[in-house]
């Protein structure tokens, strides 16, 4: 059984790539590059001692996905390929749609034209919008302040119509709350481009000597210390939770033929306590000022995780010191990303 990866030489979708394989599966990844390095894919290779079929492309591109799709026998999809920059989706929204909602669009139309019809879909916590209630279930109504956030919640919408339309159909759609964290192995992690816009990468960067200081956005939230609260989840949780809703879909065990559960710990954590955790794990200072609330960020935002835990028959069990200490792990043994490892 062949699982084409979106996205699969990114942050997330290289994880899963490894989850993936291990679990036995044939893979075969599109990724255009926009956001990542194909040397993410030679590590995949490293860690499963498998080969990684990768085709350099752009979900945009139906008769590309078409020939893929069928050519490696696909029978499943996890989607991960799309830009993912809040703050860069106000400035460039017509690139988010089409790279979001148009990418996804096509890529369903490859599907159905071929055949395959069961997808797993990289959602977000952003779809939440402002928390009118904590811990969020997954029937706390949807909103989106930006456009990034409008895309996920039209690709949603879109998935539910595909799948009333025909039940051959069979979706699972997964709402991340914050993935962090890196491979066991240092091999692959997070590999942000320019100035972090996250916070764990941000004070990588500070850990590392690369940025001064951490502006901390606000310290006025209704928070126990000030500062923002948020589920941090590490990134091999995450996709373990990939492989247990493919393996519900494929089943057949799925509650319906389009469900959306969240990927978080339940757990929240403030940004002092990672801070403190991070230089816990690094034996390093992280210096910080506190600074302005910033646009659009909310006070508080984490999991309820009943229902994948009911649907998935899955919970995240690593610890906030293993998200940090395995992070640490990957950029100490990759100090400027996959361009210079220090192997
Ligand atoms: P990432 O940028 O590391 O990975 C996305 C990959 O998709 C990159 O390798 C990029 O080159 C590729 N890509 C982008 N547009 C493409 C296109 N048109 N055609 C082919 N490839 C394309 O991001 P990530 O952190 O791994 O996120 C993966 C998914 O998870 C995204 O959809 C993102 O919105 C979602 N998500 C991420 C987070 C997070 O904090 N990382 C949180 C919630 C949801
Ligand atoms: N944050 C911060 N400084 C930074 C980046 C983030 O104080 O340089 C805070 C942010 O205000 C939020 C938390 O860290 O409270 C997590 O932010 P991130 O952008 O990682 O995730 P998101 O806000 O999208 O959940």
């Amino acid at each position: 059984m062949t699982v084409l990866i979106t996205g699969g030489a990114g942050y997330i979708g290289s994880h899963c790539g490894v989850a993936f394989l291990e679990a036995g599966y044939d893979i075969v990844v599109i990724d255009n590059l926009s956001n990542s390095s194909d040397v993410s894919l030679q590590r995949i290779e490293a860690i499963t001692g498998q080969k990684v079929p990768c085709e350099i492309a752009d979900i945009r591109d139906q008769s590309k996905l078409e020939e893929i799709l069928v050519k490696h026998k696909c029978s499943a999809v996890v989607h991960f390929a799309g830009l993912k920059a809040v703050g860069e989706s106000t400035k460039m929204p017509l690139a988010y749609y089409e790279n979001n909602v148009v990418g996804t669009h096509r890529l369903l139309s490859a599907m159905a034209n071929t055949g395959v019809k069961q997808m797993i879909f990289s959602s977000s916590a952003t779809v939440y919008g402002e928390p009118q209630f904590l811990p969020l279930t997954e029937d706390h109504p949807t909103s989106a302040v930006n456009p990034y956030g409008r895309t996920k919640l039209m690709i949603e919408e879109m998935l539910g119509d595909v799948a009333a339309s025909d039940p051959a159909w069979r979706f699972g759609i997964l709402r991340y709350f914050n993935p962090v964290g890196a491979h066991l192995s240092g091999q692959i992690g997070e590999n942000p481009l320019g100035v972090p816009n996250n916070l764990m990468p941000f004070i990588t960067q500070v850990a590392d000597g690369r940025r001064e200081q951490l502006s901390v956005f606000g310290n006025d939230y209704d928070t126990r210390d000030g500062t923002g609260i948020r589920d941090y989840i590490h990134v091999t949780d995450l996709v373990e939770g990939h492989l247990r809703a493919h393996e519900v879909l494929a089943s057949g065990s799925a509650p319906s033929n389009c469900f959306a559960v969240n990927l978080g710990t339940g757990n929240g954590y403030s940004v002092l306590e990672m801070v403190r955790a991070f230089e816990r794990a690094s034996n390093k200072e992280i210096r910080y000022a506190f600074a302005p609330r910033r646009d659009g960020d909310v006070a508080e935002c984490y999991a309820n995780t009943e229902l994948a835990e009911k649907v998935l028959d899955w919970k995240a069990d690593r610890d906030l010191d293993a998200m940090c200490r395995d992070t640490w792990n990957w950029v100490c043994k990759n100090p400027r990303g996959y361009e210079t490892s220090a192997d």
